[in-house]
């Protein structure tokens, strides 16, 4: 059918920024030749909207019912997106439940998705159309040579892969498993084919680029969210150009990028958390996903770290995964000595200062005699964690959002970590009058201020959410630091990531119990990932370092195996209690979260889900519960938690899914009720 198309009114299917699958417009008869699957169209959406969307299909179905508008014009001369993206796409649509509108959004650069005319102007100016390129042979390649034990590695991982596709490299931090995955891109790109580097979001510093770049040149792409929008564009339009980049280096977005021949994917530090979107949809991983691109491609996947997601290791010792280890530092140097300083028995002992007990002033002390640099981890920013009134036990809370306000005493403001409100410290308890509000708990902030009073001639350095928003900043502190103009770098998590500095002899971390006592199952295997992160940063190169780890719970189990870098008792013993509370890997989790202004409402609507839930999946739906923070934005939450057997099939479960929240939201109660879920929660 369709032969004629003059004769016949045209349809296409277009996905826009919203979240829907996609949506039915018609085809003017001067567009016909230039719709077709993968290009850009402008259309009309509502009564004063204009959206960029994609072409998904055209056909001859009218739809029924509903009024039909016309594209209003075409962007592409050809496809943008290629059948492989669309692939992709549909797949993380269906595996974390969302609709390919969702996917969309996050999928390509904002550059690319004009939704007024201004940036429609733009769009037109900047069409990506293919480029040619000259001149970008890489530089000599001055590839390091593999010691001994890499070497032993590179061929382990050559031989996993010849029955394996997914092959995971545990190695020590500094053992050089980047030498290793330098290495294998070399040999993947000589054959032709193209390679992922992914990286952890906060992760991308000019240390690990300047690295990869000095090896392969402008054969490299970098893609980063924090890029601007034109520089994203810029890669995306050279990889559907006839010669794109051969490797690309990036964070988890970066999956959405045309692939031509994909040959090698690589996840470094596999078992960090920010691989996980939270917010907004699609709320993927990006281990995962990258796995199933690899798959989608016949490509091998090779995931790295010195300590391993459950997950991951559970399917490596299984044999699903080819596993490759390595040991030793390179050159030897040695992993550094960690102190565990009892904060209970520091504080009756009046060993504290502010944060601070005497070991670690000492340590820092020592360092900064010696001419070395410390780091110290509080993972925590703001100065306190909120202001209390001692005399009434007032709290500033955020007025959208269930949670208290965090004090930043700089700037002498409460804000909220959630909805991003901000107000002035109150001069006075609203409630009781009282002038002296007093601050709770241990911000990064804090600790800057009270290393200040310890050590007034020390400098320092702060790196957080608040004094690190942009990418520059965030650069300007890591080479401020590594070119020694600090002493000190304090920081949040932030300063745990992939950074290599040769003279920090100590690291202090100031409250492992900001971590450890997080009200989820993961507490215990993420605090391991963090503080053995931030324990590789001590001692690198020239000394074996030191790490003070200040504690209230010295004597537990978890600590003990931190202290000694314990990887396998700490997932032995974190094993048996996932198994005996059928949490992951034992189980797949979904989250189904329901929002709603009206919280009685809000109430109704999620038992009556979870009883529909309830007679398909039985005992597997626990829940409705209210989430930790159970408003935000002033919409209140409740969560039902749905515990899977890992062997059941993810299509099936889609579809009840998918028929209940029908069944929920048909209801004309549900008119403004908003269901989403979290496949996989971290
Ligand atoms: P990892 O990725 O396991 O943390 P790296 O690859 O970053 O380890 O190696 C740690 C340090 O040792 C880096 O500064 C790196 O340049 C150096 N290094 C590792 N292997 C070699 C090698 N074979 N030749 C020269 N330098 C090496
Ligand atoms: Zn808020
Ligand atoms: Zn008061």
């Amino acid at each position: 059918m369709g032969e004629d198309k003059t004769a016949m009114q045209v349809y296409a299917d277009i996905v826009l920024p919203v979240p829907f699958d996609s949506f039915t417009y018609s085809v003017p008869a001067s567009l016909q030749e230039r719709v077709m699957r993968g290009c850009r169209v402008v259309v009309p959406f509502g009564k004063t909207k204009i959206y960029t969307g994609v072409v998904l299909r055209t056909h001859g179905q009218q739809p029924q019912g509903v009024e039909v508008k016309s594209i209003m014009e075409v962007l592409d001369e050809q496809p943008v997106v290629n059948e492989q993206q669309f692939k992709f796409w549909q797949w993380i649509a269906d595996y974390y439940l969302c609709p390919l509108g969702d996917v969309y959004k996050s999928a390509l650069p904002g550059a690319m998705k004009p939704h007024d005319e201004q940036a429609l102007k733009e769009a037109r100016r900047r069409k990506p159309n293919p480029l040619s390129q000259e001149g970008q042979t890489a530089t000599d390649f001055p590839l390091c040579t593999l010691n001994e034990a890499q070497q032993q590695a590179y061929t382990e991982i050559e031989t996993a892969f010849e029955n394996k596709d997914i092959t995971l490299l545990h190695g020590v931090t500094s053992s050089g498993k980047t030498e290793i995955y330098i290495h294998l891109i070399y040999k993947y790109m000589a054959e032709g084919l193209q390679v992922l580097y992914l990286l952890p979001e906060i992760a991308l510093t000019t240390q690990i680029t300047e690295r990869l770049h000095r090896v392969f040149g402008d054969k490299m792409g970098v893609y980063h969210s924090k890029f601007t929008d034109v520089q994203r564009l810029n890669v995306y339009k050279r990889q559907i150009s006839d010669s794109p980049y051969q490797l690309v280096l990036g964070v988890r977005s970066s999956l959405f990028l045309p692939f031509q021949n994909l040959g090698l994917v690589i996840v470094d530090e596999e078992h960090d958390t920010s691989y996980k979107q939270q917010e907004p949809a699609p709320r993927y991983h990006a281990r995962n996903a990258a796995l199933m691109l690899a798959k989608m491609f016949g490509a091998k996947a090779l995931l790295g770290t010195a300590t391993p997601a459950f997950e991951t290791y559970h399917l490596a010792r299984k044999g699903r995964y080819g596993y490759v280890q390595l040991t030793q530092r390179y050159l030897g140097v040695q992993l550094p000595e960690v102190r565990v300083v009892d904060l209970k028995e520091m504080r009756r002992k009046k060993q504290m200062q502010g944060a601070f007990s005497l070991p670690l002033i000492e340590e820092i002390r020592g360092a900064l005699e010696r001419k070395e640099q410390v780091i110290l981890f509080q993972n925590r920013r703001g100065f306190a964690h909120f202001l209390e009134c001692r005399q009434c036990g007032w709290v500033p809370r955020c007025p959208h959002c269930d949670v208290s306000l965090t004090y930043h005493k700089k700037t002498q403001m409460l804000s909220c970590h959630y909805c991003g409100y901000v107000t002035r410290v109150p001069e006075k308890c609203p409630n009781c009058e009282e002038p002296k509000l007093t601050d709770v708990g241990l911000g990064t902030e804090k600790v800057e201020d009270q290393i200040a009073q310890l050590f007034p001639d020390a400098t320092t350095l702060r790196m957080d959410l608040d004094t690190a928003k942009t990418r520059s900043q965030c650069e300007r502190i890591i080479q401020s630091f590594a070119a020694h103009e600090a002493d000190i770098l304090i920081g949040t998590q932030m300063v745990t990531k992939g950074l290599d500095f040769d003279h920090v002899s100590v690291v202090g971390v100031l409250d492992a119990n900001v971590m450890l006592n997080q009200p989820d199952f993961r507490s215990y295997e993420r605090t391991f990932h963090v503080l053995s992160q931030v324990a590789g940063r001590a001692g690198r190169r020239n000394s074996m370092g030191r790490v003070i780890l200040q504690t209230r719970s010295a004597d537990s189990d978890i600590i003990t195996q931190i202290a000694a870098n314990d990887y396998w008792a700490m997932f032995y013993q974190q094993m048996q209690e996932r198994h005996d509370f059928s949490y992951p890997p034992f189980t797949r989790l979904i989250y189904v979260y329901l929002r709603h202004r009206d919280m009685d409402l809000l109430e109704h609507l999620a038992q009556d889900m979870a009883e529909r839930l309830r007679r398909v999946f039985g005992v597997r739906v626990l829940g409705p519960d209210c989430p930790p923070v159970s408003r935000i934005q002033s919409l209140h939450i409740r969560k039902i938690v749905l515990k899977l057997e890992p062997t059941m099939g993810v299509g099936k479960v889609r579809q009840a899914l998918v028929a209940i929240q029908h069944e929920v939201v048909a209801q004309p109660v549900a008119k403004n009720l908003n269901v989403y879920y979290d496949v996989d929660p971290m």
